[in-house]
């Protein structure tokens, strides 16, 4: 009887291999339906792992086979892939409206993009032209654009002496906040602002206290501070700095950051050789769940030189192969890319498809 007993559990084994066997190459297909029935079946089997492979494996050749531009695929650590898109673009003009921007992204071969909300030193904005925005949201929506970020004017100062200047950059925050909420759930990003020798720890409690000022119930941008490089009186200057002024903004799911590599880079963060020990900086002190947009550019100078000097991609001290990492960092998957290089749209092109093809390799 025990023989008979050992005799059927080795048939069933031998019927799991020869089905097995039978599947798996069945599996080099994407979409196996075999594939996936036996992971059902069985999911814990070292058997499924090895289907799933295959069916990875054959996915990553048939994106190779078919040069996907675009999108680009991710294995989870649970041995599954999905497929995540390089959301790309640079700061371009708003003058001639949100279509124009949007036209001339695609243009680009960008699917987002940045842009001053105003002139950028601190003028009157446009009137809101609706048929505009409602082409741009069309437009936006077809061509698979990602997040955009709008950029608030730089002479702004949150943190000023005087308060007639707070007052301005309070004012300018709340008008460009409502006019964001025709573009619903997009970025606005700002830098933090100069403390002008009253000392960083009375600049973060000046900027959070307009921050809660301007920020409403019902808004659904999220604000970006900035990462700056430290030149002169900047605050932002380090991790630290950003995490302080976001512990005191009330609305904190309104809140997150935007990192620029060229003002990090200048600011002392070395994402050249440790991008990886960079990103678990950020993740400690700040959460890199708060790291919502990029602004990519090489720099002019020198790590920890406090300059702010930005370079072409590639021509600078970061150099391509940095800034290459920095777009396909797993932690950084699908949040937008903004170039802010000194270039004009034919140079943009190039980097964008450069970086394009850079991603997919
Ligand atoms: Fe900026
Ligand atoms: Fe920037
Ligand atoms: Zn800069």
């Amino acid at each position: 009887r025990k023989f008979c007993i050992e005799v059927v559990v080795v048939c069933n084994i031998a019927i799991f291999l020869i089905f097995y066997s039978f599947c798996a190459p069945l599996c080099y297909e994407p979409d196996a339906f075999y594939g996936q029935t036996v992971s059902y079946i069985f999911p814990f089997s070292p058997v499924t792992y090895f289907l799933k492979k295959c069916q990875y494996l054959s996915f990553k050749e048939s994106i190779r086979t078919f040069g996907a531009s675009v999108n680009n695929f991710s294995e989870t650590n649970k041995g599954d892939f999905f497929m995540t898109t390089l959301y790309i673009g640079n700061h371009t003009s708003s003058s001639k409206g949100y279509t124009a921007m949007a036209k001339q992204m695609i243009a680009n071969g960008g699917n987002t993009f940045a842009f001053f909300t105003r002139n950028p030193r601190g003028g009157k904005a446009k009137a809101i032209d609706e048929k505009d925005i409602h082409k741009f949201l069309e437009l936006a929506e077809s061509y698979h654009f990602g997040k955009i970020v709008a950029h608030a004017p730089y002479t702004l100062n949150a943190c000023a002496a005087k308060e007639n200047l707070r007052d301005f950059a309070r004012e300018t925050f709340a008008d460009d906040l409502r006019r964001m909420e025709y573009i619903p759930g997009n970025y606005y990003n700002f830098h933090p602002g100069s403390h002008v020798g009253q000392g960083a720890e009375t600049g973060i409690q000046k900027i959070a206290e307009i921050l809660n000022d301007v920020f409403t119930e019902g808004q659904t941008t999220t604000v970006l501070l900035e990462t700056m490089s430290g030149k002169g009186s900047e605050v932002g200057r380090n991790f630290e700095e950003l995490r302080e002024i976001i512990d005191l903004v009330h609305m904190n799911d309104k809140i997150g950051v935007c990192l620029d590599t060229c003002h990090v880079w200048d600011g002392g963060y070395d994402i050249v050789n440790d991008l990886d020990g960079v990103l678990d900086e950020f993740d400690h002190i700040i959460g890199l769940d708060k790291l919502k947009a990029v602004h990519l550019n090489d720099s002019l100078n020198d790590l920890g030189s406090h300059k702010d000097r930005h370079a072409r991609i590639g021509e600078g001290k970061i150099g391509l192969d940095a800034l290459v990492r920095v777009i396909r960092h797993p932690k950084l998957k699908e949040i937008p890319f903004i170039l802010e290089t000194p270039n004009d749209d034919e140079g943009w092109t190039k980097e964008i498809s450069l970086l394009r093809e850079a991603y997919s390799r």
